[in-house]
């Protein structure tokens, strides 16, 4: 079992990263190390500059988010953590894949049509390739298992796409050089939707800081944002279905079935027939002894700068010896000279 996945260092981590991805991660980090596998996460930093970026926040902002991803549980000592830029293989690699992926393969992504819009003349030809750099962070490490939300589905079915040519071009038969891998997209990963939108998932990018749960907001600002979340005036049903097209209230009622984790069903069991403002406070206090431990030890291991670099340098060097055979037989496949 290896489990690969990566998460950008742009702006900040919220509930949905932490109840849709990074929980998950610190699940399969533990399944991968009970049975003998690796977990590999990644910050990708590379992909970051495929948009307009400013340095100095890219920076701060790839510090930040190993200090979140170890304060939510990732332990260094179990998984391998590290970012793109200090594993230089994850962009040798995709300049190797550069050859087998084809233009008409990447024109029918629909995050480059999105990202792009009408203006896809004026795009960085880094978010045009942006899929082969992904498809070289799983086929670099032979990835059995690949987290990701739904949205990177079809990211991940190029990746097989640009192995299985590969493979065909220039391996033989018996000797792929890389494995295809599987989407890995647990049933139970929730969806948060923004608090000021039932119909709008929760994004670092919404400009309402109202609109999403930071994992570094205080009790105070998490119990003011539930208080002045989106809701309408009818109290809570007593079973999932009273919820249809109530998608606010079915928002609270999924963040709090998935702080407990647990189901709808049971939460609305216990809390059918109050009103919000029964209901907020007691979903408030839940989301405060959920995340503020994990508040407290992201505000201890943000600024010690010396400790947060170790992490990175000890996981690249890990990822560097496991992404070396399979980049070696790669530039061999190719036909490449190399001493
Ligand atoms: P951006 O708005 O910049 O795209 P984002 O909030 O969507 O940011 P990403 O960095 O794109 O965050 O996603 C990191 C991980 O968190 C991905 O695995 C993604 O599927 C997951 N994720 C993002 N938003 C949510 C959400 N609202 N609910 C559940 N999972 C989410
Ligand atoms: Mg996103």
């Amino acid at each position: 079992m290896r489990v690969v996945s990566g998460i950008q260092p742009t702006g900040k981590p919220h509930l949905g990263n932490y109840l849709g991805a990074i929980r998950n991660y610190v699940k399969l980090q533990d399944e991968a190390h009970d049975a003998g596998g690796d977990c590999l996460i990644f910050l990708a930093d590379l992909h970051a500059i495929s948009m307009p970026h400013q340095p100095a926040e890219l920076h701060a902002s790839t510090l930040e988010m190993v200090a979140t991803l170890v304060a939510c549980g990732l332990d260094p000592a179990r998984s391998v953590l590290f970012n793109q830029a200090q594993v230089a293989a994850h962009a040798e690699l995709q300049w190797l894949l550069m050859g087998t992926a084809r233009m008409g393969w990447l024109n029918r992504m629909t995050q480059w049509k999105d990202k792009a819009g009408k203006n896809r003349e004026g795009q960085s030809v880094a978010l045009f390739g942006y899929p082969v750099l992904q498809a070289a962070d799983v086929l670099l490490y032979q990835a059995t298992h690949v987290p990701v939300g739904e949205d990177q589905k079809q990211h991940l079915e190029l990746a097989r796409d640009i192995a299985q040519k590969f493979n065909s071009d220039f391996a033989a038969e018996d000797a792929p050089v890389f494995t295809l891998p599987d989407p890995f997209i647990p049933e139970d990963a929730a969806r948060i939707m923004s608090l000021r939108d039932g119909s709008k998932k929760m994004s670092k990018s919404d400009a309402s800081d109202m609109s999403r749960i930071n994992l570094t907001d205080d009790a105070d600002t998490m119990a003011q944002k539930v208080k002045k979340a989106k809701t309408d005036p009818e109290p809570l049903p007593s079973e999932p279905a009273g919820l249809a097209g109530r998608p606010e209230a079915l928002n609270l009622v999924s963040i709090y079935a998935a702080l407990d984790e647990t189901t709808p069903e049971a939460v609305l069991a216990e809390h059918g027939g109050q009103g919000f403002g029964q209901f907020k406070p007691v979903l408030a206090e839940r989301l405060v002894s959920v995340l503020e431990p994990i508040r407290d030890r992201f505000v201890e291991l943000r600024d010690d700068r010396e400790a947060l670099d170790a992490i990175l340098a000890r996981g690249a060097a890990r990822a560097r010896e496991m992404g070396r055979p399979t980049l070696d037989s790669a530039y061999r496949a190719l036909g490449l000279v190399r001493g």
